[in-house]
């Protein structure tokens, strides 16, 4: 039978290093419940694969994606919040202390849990994107759009990250394959008329990727027609896709009442989920907003929420 000797017992156990985890470190490190925070397999988060950030308030002249996640961890470690590397791999909310698994092996009790997992690219599931992927294929193109300056590359995805990621490679590459599989986009009608208007990109209707083609590296696309089942190859040397997001929800599975994309549900107005003292914040329960704002904003909430909880227990 696996082991579940508990290690440590925290106050509050943040999972999760993007906006919405440190800002709930902040708040929760001023709050004296000094808070553990696992960082995830990508400490930073969806910000450390981008660039420019000219939304966030407070960063008059825009600040690189990257740098502000520095910013956000300073800042909480100097709030005294406890950063530490490491992913939390199973939990056991049947009971109070709640049990966390990290890096499969030890386990730490919490009086209270902050999720703040956040969502990861899609993609299409094509043996040849996963061989490639890093030399090529990507699901960022403003991180990697610079490698491939002055070539051809193709892209999939009709929603509006597709078309605004079309349109910052159009400024750098040569042409710009996109490939839609249905008539129509999703994206807003703004951006798909800059798409349609914009001369580098060209638009394929009705297209699937059938395989992504390259020894080393992508030297092409084998793309099918799914009306006419025509056979294309286009030679590119870049590959992007840009088909949505996933929440990071899989180990909550079975604990946690989620939507059928796997996004938590929380009680509105709030960050409870379903299971007293269990929080959510950020991209993991919000599908319709994810700003670095929103998800900074609703990590203070889970922060707070955290704290009335433990007061109202008396376990702090
Ligand atoms: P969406 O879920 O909106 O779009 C995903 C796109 O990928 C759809 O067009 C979908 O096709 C396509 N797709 C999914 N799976 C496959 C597949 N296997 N093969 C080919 N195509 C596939 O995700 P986005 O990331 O684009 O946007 C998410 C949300 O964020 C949206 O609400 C969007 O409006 C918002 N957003 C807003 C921006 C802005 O306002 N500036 C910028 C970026 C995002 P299909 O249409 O056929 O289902």
């Amino acid at each position: 039978m696996e082991s579940t000797t508990v290690s440590e017992k925290v106050n509050v156990l943040i999972i999760g290093s993007g906006p919405a985890g440190y800002t709930a470190a902040i708040y929760a490190s001023r709050a004296n419940l000094k808070p553990v925070l696992y960082q995830g397999i990508q400490p930073g988060g969806q910000l450390t694969i981008t660039t420019e950030v000219e939304n966030y308030p407070g960063y008059a002249e825009g600040v690189q994606g990257p740098q502000m996640m520095v910013d956000f961890e300073k800042q909480a470690a100097r709030m005294g919040a406890d950063i530490r590397f490491g992913l939390a791999t199973k939990v056991d909310f049947s009971a109070q202390p709640y049990k966390v698994q990290i890096d499969e092996e030890k386990w730490i009790e919490a009086d209270s849990v902050i999720i703040a997992t956040g969502a990861s690219a899609k993609w299409l599931g094509l043996p040849s994107e996963e061989r490639l992927n890093g030399f090529g294929v990507s699901a960022c193109a403003v991180c990697d759009g610079f490698f491939f300056r002055g070539k051809e590359v193709a892209i999939v995805g009709a929603g509006d990250t597709a078309a605004e990621e079309a349109l910052y490679l159009s400024k750098l590459c040569t042409t710009v394959h996109m490939f839609i599989r249905r008539s129509e986009m999703r994206a807003s009608k703004v951006m798909q008329d800059r798409v349609v208007e914009t001369p580098n990109i060209k638009v394929y209707w009705n297209t699937e990727t059938e395989e992504i083609l390259g020894d080393k590296t992508v030297t092409g696309v084998r793309i099918r027609n799914n009306l006419t089942q025509e056979i294309q190859e286009v030679p590119v040397n870049g590959f992007f896709v840009a088909i949505g997001h996933q929440p990071n929800s899989d180990i909550f599975k079975g604990w946690l009442d989620m939507d059928e994309a796997g996004y938590l549900k929380t009680v509105p107005g709030s960050t409870r989920t379903n299971v007293e003292g269990v929080f959510a914040a950020g991209d993991v329960q919000d599908k319709i907003y994810r700003q670095a704002v929103t998800a900074a904003g609703s990590g203070c909430m889970a922060a707070l929420d955290a704290e009335r909880y433990l007061s109202a227990k008396g376990l702090h």
